[in-house]
C-alpha cells in the first residue's frame, strides 16, 4: 500500500477545522473495527477520524508505506510498472484507492474575478479568521457549502450562497437520524447495477447535512433564516459582475420533491417492515422558501464581496495513470470497481458498487467483492 503522505491524508491536510463528519458514530465502521465509543449517534471531529483511521491500519497491520508517491502506473507485458517517488515496482495488478475528491473543482470563470476578491477553496479555508473582513459568497449549496456559509455568517460576516442543483435532507426523520433511514430501508444498499440512472447517480451532490451536537437541520430555510442570501447558480462573470441564474425557484421545487419522494420510500419502508410501531410520528417539512426578491447579478468591484469560497464540489487527480482508462471528464472508466485494463481495480469512487461506495462505512462490501474478483484474477493467470 503506497500512500504519498501520512496514514489518513486526506482528513489531515485537506479539511478545515470545524469540519464533522456527516455520518453518524456508528457509520464509522471499517472491517474488524466499529466505533466503540458513549456517542454513537454523534459525529466525529477530523482529528477523530484521523485517529479512527490510523488505528485501523495499525490493528489491521496494513502494510502501508507512507511518504511514497505514486508518479506512473504503466501496463507492462504481465502486469503494471508503477513509478514512485522511491523507486519502481512491478505489480500484476493494481488498486486505485487513491481517493475521489484529489482536487477542488473550480468552474473555469473564477479567473475572470477581479483580483481585489480573495479566492478560496475547501482545501485552502481553515477557519473564517482566514478571510478579509467584509461579505463572502459562498459557491455551492451542497454539504460543504452549507456547513461554510452557517461557519461564516456565525463570524458575523455577511454571507451570500450561490446555490444550484442540490439534495435536501432533514438531519433527523421521526426520531431517527436520516441516514438510519437510507440504511435500514436498503436504499444505501442499492447496487450500481440497480440504480436507475448510474451516471446521473455518480455526480449526485453530497447531501445538505452536517454533523454537529445539537443533531440540527441545515438546509436553505435554516440558512436563509441566518440571514444567508441566498442567490442563484453562478453562470459567468461579465465586467466584473456575477451573473447569477433565475431559476431558484425551480431548483427548489425539484429539492423539495426529491426530499418528500425519498421520505415516502422511508414510510413504505416503515410500513411494510413492521418498523411503522417503533418510528415516531410522520413528519413532512415546509417547502423551501422563496426570498422575497433574488439579485441576479453582484458588482464584484464594489467591495461588497471581499472573498469567494468555491464549495463546488471535487474530483479525482488521475494525472499519474498512464494507462487508456480515464474518460473525456476525468473519471475512471469501470464496472463496479473493475477498471477496463485487466488487472486494474478501483475503489472508493461514488457509486462504485452501491450507494453508499464513497463513505467510509461503505468500503467494507465494496472491498470484499473487488478483491474477490482481483483474487480470482490472479488464480487464472496463474
Ligand atoms: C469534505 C469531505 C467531507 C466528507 N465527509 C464524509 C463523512 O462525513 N462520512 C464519510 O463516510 N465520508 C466522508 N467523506 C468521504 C471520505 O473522503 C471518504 O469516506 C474517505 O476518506 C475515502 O477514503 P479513500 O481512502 O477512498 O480516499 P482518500 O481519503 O482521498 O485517500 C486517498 C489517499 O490516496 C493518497 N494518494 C492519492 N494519489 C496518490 C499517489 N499518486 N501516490 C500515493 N498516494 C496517493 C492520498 O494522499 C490519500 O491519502 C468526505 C469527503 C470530503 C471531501
Amino acid at each position: 500500500m503506497l500512500e504519498r503522505g501520512e496514514v489518513a491524508n486526506s482528513w489531515r491536510r485537506e479539511r478545515w477545522d470545524s469540519l464533522r463528519l456527516l455520518t453518524p458514530n456508528w457509520q464509522s465502521r471499517l472491517p474488524g473495527l466499529r466505533y466503540e465509543g458513549p456517542d454513537p449517534d454523534g459525529y466525529m471531529t477530523v482529528g477523530e477520524v484521523t485517529h479512527f483511521i490510523e488505528h485501523f491500519a495499525k490493528v489491521s497491520h496494513a502494510p502501508v508505506r507512507t511518504g511514497v508517491n505514486v508518479t506512473s502506473v504503466r501496463r507492462a507485458d504481465d502486469g503494471y510498472h508503477v513509478t514512485t517517488s522511491h523507486g519502481e515496482i512491478h505489480a500484476e495488478a493494481v488498486v486505485i484507492a487513491s481517493g475521489a475528491c484529489n482536487e477542488p473543482a473550480v468552474p473555469q470563470f473564477h479567473d475572470a474575478v477581479p483580483a481585489s476578491v480573495e479566492q478560496l477553496t475547501p482545501f485552502d479555508y481553515r477557519d473564517p479568521a482566514q478571510l478579509p473582513d467584509g461579505g463572502v459568497l459562498v459557491v455551492g449549496a451542497s454539504a460543504t457549502g452549507v456547513q461554510l456559509a452557517a461557519e461564516l455568517r456565525r463570524s458575523g460576516r455577511p454571507v451570500t450562497l450561490s446555490v444550484g442543483e442540490h439534495v435536501r435532507l432533514p438531519r433527523t426523520y421521526r426520531g431517527r437520524d436520516v441516514l438510519w433511514w437510507m440504511d435500514a430501508s436498503g436504499l444505501w444498499d442499492q447496487r450500481y447495477d440497480e440504480v436507475e440512472d448510474l451516471t446521473r447517480a455518480r455526480r449526485l451532490p453530497s447531501p445538505q447535512l452536517a454533523g454537529t451536537p445539537e443533531r440540527t437541520t441545515l438546509d436553505l430555510n435554516a440558512l436563509a433564516a441566518m440571514g444567508v442570501e441566498l442567490v442563484g447558480r453562478w453562470a459567468a462573470v461579465r465586467d466584473g459582475h456575477a451573473l447569477f441564474s433565475g431559476g431558484l425557484r425551480n431548483v427548489f421545487s425539484l429539492a423539495d420533491l426529491k426530499m418528500e419522494r425519498l421520505l415516502d420510500t422511508f414510510d413504505e419502508w416503515a410500513k411494510t417492515d413492521g418498523f411503522e410501531a417503533e418510528a415516531g410520528p410522520l413528519e413532512r417539512f415546509a417547502p423551501t422558501r422563496m426570498p422575497e426578491s433574488t439579485r441576479l447579478q453582484l458588482d464584484l468591484r464594489s467591495g461588497e464581496i471581499r472573498a469567494v469560497v468555491w464549495a463546488t464540489g471535487f474530483r479525482p487527480d488521475y494525472s499519474w495513470l498512464d494507462v487508456p482508462v480515464v474518460d473525456t471528464k476525468g473519471q475512471l472508466r469501470h464496472d463496479g470497481g473493475v477498471v477496463d485494463s485487466p488487472g486494474l481495480y478501483a475503489l472508493g469512487l461514488p457509486v462504485l458498487r452501491r450507494r453508499k461506495s464513497t463513505f467510509i462505512y461503505g468500503i467494507e462490501d465494496d472491498a470484499r467483492e473487488v478483491i474477490g474478483h482481483l483474487t480470482r484474477y490472479l488464480a487464472v493467470r496463474r
